[in-house]
This record gives C-alpha cells, sequence and structure tokens, in this order.
C-alpha cells in the first residue's frame, strides 16, 4: 500500500462522526439528514484527496467534526436569501427586481397567514372574482374601463396576443420586435401564440402607410411593442399611439402595446427621461395596454392587463387565462402597492424603487458615509472611499440613463 493510501485509515466513519458532542449538539438545531450529507461530503473530499496524493498527513477527527459542523452549517440555510444590491441597477432581473414596500409586505403576510375572501363577495356571500380586488385601483389609476392581471408580462403579451388575435396576423413594426432577454422574443411569442407576424417599415423608420398598407382581410390586430432595453436613434421615424389607433378604428381592429415597465407616474420632476406611462397609452386609445408589476411599478411580479371592457373581458375568458393565474400573495402584494399610488407623495416616500429613484445625489453621499463609517468599523484595515459612479434603472427600462 502507497503511503499516503494508509492515511484512509485515519478517516473515520460517518456513524463515529455523529456521535461526536458538536455533531451530536447540531443536530438538536437542524435535521440530521443536513449533517449525514455534510458528513459524507466531508469524509469523501477527503479520501479523493488522499487518492490523489494531495494530503501527507489525516486530519485529526476533531478537524473533521468542525469541518463537518460548518458544512451542515451552510447546508441548513436557504437557497433563496437576502444579498446587497452593490451592482448600481436598481432593477435587476438577477436580483429579483423590485423589493416590496411595507405595506405590501405585511398584505401579503397577512393573506398568507390566514383564509381571505380571494374569490368571496363579503356582501352577498356569492363566488367573487380574484381580480376584483385590484380591478377598480388599475382602472382608476389608469383611466381603463377593465384590468386584469397574469403572472408576469410575457403572460400578459403572450395572452392578449392569443386571445384577440389567433390564426390573424398581428402587424408590427421592424423596429419594435424587440428580445427582452431571458428568451422574450416578440416573434416568438407570437408564432407560440399561433399569430402570424406581419412586419413592416425599416430597423430606423416605420411610416403610418406603412401600417395602412399592410392592414388586409386576415389583420388581427395592431401591436405597438415599447422598445425598452434600447433606442433607436438617429434618422428615425415611429408612428404615434394616437396614429396607430385612429387607422385601426377606420379598419374596426384593436392595438395592443406592450409598454414593458409599465409607469403609473411620470417621473421626469425627478430627472428621469419622459417616458409613456400607462394612463397616457389608455389616453390615446390603446385598447389593450400590458406592463409588468415589478418594474417601475415597484410591485410583485406580475403582467397588469387594463384597456377597453370588451378586449379584457375576452382576454380574461381565454382558457390560457387560468394556466397564467396570479396568486392571492401576489395580488395582496400589488394592491397594497396599487393603493400607494393614489397618493403620490405616498407612492414616492414608501415604494421603494420610487424611493430610490427619487434620491439626491446629496442623500445619496449621506448614506454612503453611513455605510463608510459601519464598514471601518467592522475592519480597521478596510480601505474604503466614496466615487461618484452613473447607475443604471435597468429591468429593461430607461434604456440610456
Ligand atoms: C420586461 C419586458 C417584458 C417582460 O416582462 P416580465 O414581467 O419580465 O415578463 C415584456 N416586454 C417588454 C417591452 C419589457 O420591457
Amino acid at each position: 500500500m502507497s503511503p499516503h493510501k494508509s492515511l484512509l485509515r485515519h478517516i473515520p466513519g460517518v456513524d463515529r462522526l455523529l456521535q461526536s458532542p458538536l455533531l451530536q449538539n447540531l443536530a438538536s438545531e437542524i435535521p440530521t439528514t443536513l449533517i449525514t450529507d455534510a458528513a459524507r461530503n466531508v469524509t469523501a473530499t477527503l479520501r479523493e484527496r488522499i487518492l490523489a496524493g494531495e494530503l501527507h498527513t489525516a486530519p485529526s477527527v476533531e478537524e473533521i467534526c468542525v469541518q463537518t459542523h460548518r458544512e451542515a452549517l451552510l447546508r441548513a440555510r436557504p437557497s433563496l436569501r437576502p444579498v446587497l444590491n452593490a451592482t448600481g441597477t436598481l432593477l435587476h432581473t438577477n436580483l429579483g427586481r423590485a423589493p416590496l414596500s411595507d405595506a405590501a409586505l405585511s398584505a401579503m403576510e397577512s393573506v398568507a397567514r390566514s383564509y381571505s375572501n380571494l374569490e368571496l363577495d363579503l356582501e352577498s356571500g356569492e363566488r367573487g372574482h380574484r381580480y376584483s380586488h385590484i380591478e377598480a385601483l388599475l382602472c382608476r389609476l389608469t383611466g381603463a374601463e377593465a384590468a386584469t392581471v397574469v403572472n408576469n408580462n410575457a403572460g400578459a403579451v403572450m395572452l392578449a396576443l392569443t386571445a384577440l388575435a389567433q390564426g390573424r396576423e398581428a402587424i408590427v413594426s421592424r423596429g419594435e420586435l424587440v428580445e427582452i432577454g431571458g428568451a422574450f422574443r416578440v416573434p416568438d411569442v407570437m408564432a407560440a401564440g399561433g399569430v402570424l407576424l406581419h412586419e413592416i417599415g425599416t430597423t430606423n423608420k416605420t411610416h403610418l402607410r406603412d401600417y395602412r398598407a399592410a392592414i388586409n382581410e386576415k389583420t388581427g390586430l395592431l401591436l405597438k411593442v415599447h422598445t425598452s432595453n434600447y433606442r433607436i436613434v438617429g434618422f428615425t421615424a415611429a408612428v404615434s399611439a394616437s396614429e396607430m389607433v385612429s387607422l385601426a378604428r377606420e379598419h374596426n381592429l384593436p392595438v395592443l402595446e406592450d409598454l414593458g415597465s409599465g409607469m403609473l407616474m411620470d417621473l421626469s420632476p425627478f430627472g428621469l427621461p419622459k417616458e409613456p406611462t400607462v394612463a397616457e397609452a389608455v389616453g390615446a386609445g390603446i385598447d389593450v395596454v400590458t406592463f409588468s408589476g415589478d418594474k417601475l411599478l415597484g410591485g410583485p411580479q406580475a403582467g397588469l392587463i387594463v384597456g377597453r371592457k370588451n378586449a379584457v373581458e375576452k382576454i380574461r375568458k381565454h382558457p390560457f387565462a387560468r394556466a397564467l393565474r396570479s396568486d392571492k400573495l401576489t395580488l395582496a402584494a400589488l394592491e397594497a402597492t396599487l393603493r400607494h399610488y393614489l397618493d403620490p407623495a405616498d407612492a414616492l416616500r414608501e415604494i421603494p424603487v420610487l424611493r430610490m429613484l427619487a434620491v439626491t445625489p446629496q442623500e445619496l453621499r449621506r448614506s454612503c458615509r453611513r455605510l463608510q463609517r459601519r464598514l471601518s468599523q467592522l475592519a480597521e484595515q478596510l480601505h474604503c472611499e466614496i466615487v461618484p459612479e452613473p447607475s443604471a434603472v435597468g429591468g429593461g427600462a430607461l434604456p440610456l440613463t
């Protein structure tokens, strides 16, 4: 036997490790299965390293127990957990997009803890509708006649396209055939929804006459997609929502707009570029507007659909709507988030995304100083400096800021 192989004998079995006082104590705090898995992994790794000739002395049983203890604790941590966002991007999909307001969190908690009137009309005692809790609010905030919610905006676009134009053509400008990331590409979404893509115009210029020329007996709707994560600048032309609407009306066709981030408030007073708000799209006469719940709106992941009653009704009744149904926790958080917008000052104060967007450089510097002080208390030798850096809104919103 080679000298290092004889070290294998010094590696204790898992059972023996589990008998140690350290791991016995740990078993009162975390599931034994996690400790066993950690012990197996630690000893297997040691054996591999011995066989590979990487270890020349075997660690003591105590050391192996300490390693197992550490690894078992790591395994007991939740996999999905809070992190600090130091990326400079406010709405980062990989970091879970919008943090929720206190009111949204407590609404989720109280609805989750107990039974609720999710689908119960408390006045009549009859069966109610789960979207009734947010429909009136969404209509109030956007001026729309009707509203509904699905799981996310990708789902909302797909559902709206399918419900309004399955088997027919959707006319869309080549300047708006966007990819949002995570495989959400407008042409692919259409194909999957059984809607035929009818591209018009060019990448940089699309005119009203292009839409007019494209309308035929197979046309199901006109689609407008907000180019949320890029901009076409320079020699460009795009058709406004109201021009598209008047053309569509002549032909009795609906217009669907994917607004992406969907702002409920104009943020230009805070130095951000003017972006169309949902109310403006509705006001321009767009039949159905879809947008995300967890981008600039600052709520939970959701796909919001607002617009004309008959169109929203068709969407709500489509079988896919059930497959994309929002859960009660989302609806609770969404209702609480939307309620903030009834008073814009409240929205700016309470919704974390809006609060962060509206922060002044002076306030930001003050909180950097606080962080700097706390960091230097944690570790004296840590050198930390405050340097100005631009940050991004993210989430495919406001690409040029
Ligand atoms: C972000 C975005 C989507 C996808 O929204 P999710 O809520 O992430 O599903 C779709 N369209 C546009 C224009 C977007 O910006």
